[in-house]
């Protein structure tokens, strides 16, 4: 079962999530494939700033499309990587093979050479959240542990994970998941404990219980010097709570997503100094304004020597920049799922954001967020 995505198309099957949901029927209807909403930051699809159209039935554009062309603000990819902080690979799959029945990757490696080469996608950092005790996991992250093998299956990227439980899946948490985990946590592409924290939005988990489990996962992380990705939304007091009092100072902090307030964002970026919020596409939906505002505030205030302290990130399959039909000038319809060589269109709407509110001559472009950005997963995660 665990070459279910690794394998040839001939040989996919699918595996049933412990709750019942089935994930990844890669060879079923596509009425019979759903995702979990824990994939992501779990905010509701925002409306893009552009309409759809009147047609109700979306058509899925021919996935050539999925193919980018180079970001007009940095034609030369080299000039400034892609250092994707926060990706769901496997379940990006699952949605490129539910939309694309007939699809031509026939594997997660061949979807990656090609949407990713010659794009300048140089390291992905790929979330594993559910509670589970799925090995496959195991299986991807092995194939990434020769520079051969990742020249060869990766097309050279750099291949990344974290692991935790996210909060919507905090009452199925259990002591072989830990343990599982902890496992996880010393392969050595492993780079932190996440995505973990609490959701009041959803409550798919009781608070009580996501309060527990997320300091649980902060007790183990924080005795393994490990990194933490943070998911937080609608729970600014309790998130604040529950890190101040169980996380050094100076402890490595993605806030994954960042779409709560810019007052929030502030406190912890003042208390915690290596914590980093995390910029997806949905900073460029119209729906969103709390995720501007906070580059807005850092731009303003920062000097040379105290950048943007942003990661960017995709949140893959999910939040598709907005911006970027702009470059698809051909393109029918939108396309069915994101992926890292997207990032440049995040990081055109942040310099754009930025450069609004920063002291004349910060010169804030694409190219500059980038750079800023990739140093900081670096920081964060030293990918
Ligand atoms: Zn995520």
């Amino acid at each position: 079962m665990t070459r279910n995505l690794l394998g040839p198309i001939t040989t996919l099957g699918c595996f049933r999530h412990r709750t019942g949901d089935i994930r990844m029927h890669i060879l079923q209807s596509a009425a019979a494939i759903s995702f979990s909403r824990s994939y992501c930051c779990a905010l509701p699809r925002p409306a893009p700033h552009r309409k759809m159209g009147k047609n109700k039935k979306s058509s899925v554009p021919p996935e050539e499309h999925l193919l980018l062309p180079q970001h007009p603000g940095r034609p030369n990819p080299a000039s400034a990587p892609i250092v994707d902080t926060h990706t769901h690979l496997l379940s990006t799959y699952s949605f490129y093979r539910s939309k694309y029945k007939a699809g031509k990757y026939e594997t997660v490696y061949e979807l990656v050479r090609a949407l990713y080469e010659g794009r300048g996608v140089e390291a992905i950092v790929d979330v594993y959240c559910e509670a589970t005790e799925d090995n496959t996991w195991q299986e991807v992250a092995d194939s990434a542990l020769t520079e051969e093998d990742r020249r060869e299956k990766w097309g050279g990227l750099e291949y990344w994970f974290v692991m935790g439980v996210h909060p919507h899946e905090a009452k199925d948490y259990t002591d072989a998941i830990e343990r599982k985990i902890i496992e996880a946590m010393s392969h050595p592409r492993c780079v932190g404990w996440g995505e973990m924290g609490l959701d009041y939005h959803y409550d798919n988990s009781p608070r009580e219980v996501q309060q527990n489990v997320f300091i649980r996962q902060l007790k183990h992380a924080v005795r393994l010097g490990k990194p933490l990705t943070i998911h937080t939304r609608e729970a600014e007091e309790d998130s604040e709570r529950i890190l101040k009092e169980h996380v050094p100072k100076d402890h490595r902090i993605h806030i994954h997503c960042y779409t709560d307030s810019p007052e929030w964002a502030a406190r912890m970026l003042e208390h915690f100094p290596n914590l980093y919020i995390g910029i997806t596409g949905v900073i460029t939906y119209s729906t969103n304004v709390n995720t501007s505002e906070v580059i807005r505030r850092m731009a303003a205030s920062s000097g040379a020597e105290t950048p943007l302290r942003i990661l960017l990130e995709t949140d893959a399959p999910f939040m598709t920049p907005s911006n970027i039909y702009d470059s698809l000038k051909g393109l029918k319809g939108r396309l069915p799922h994101s992926h890292s060589a997207m990032i440049p269109w995040t990081a055109e709407f942040v310099a754009g954001v930025a450069d609004e509110a920063a002291p004349e001559g910060a010169g804030w472009d694409t190219l500059k967020v980038m750079r800023e950005s990739r140093d900081n997963a670096k920081r964060m995660y030293g990918v």
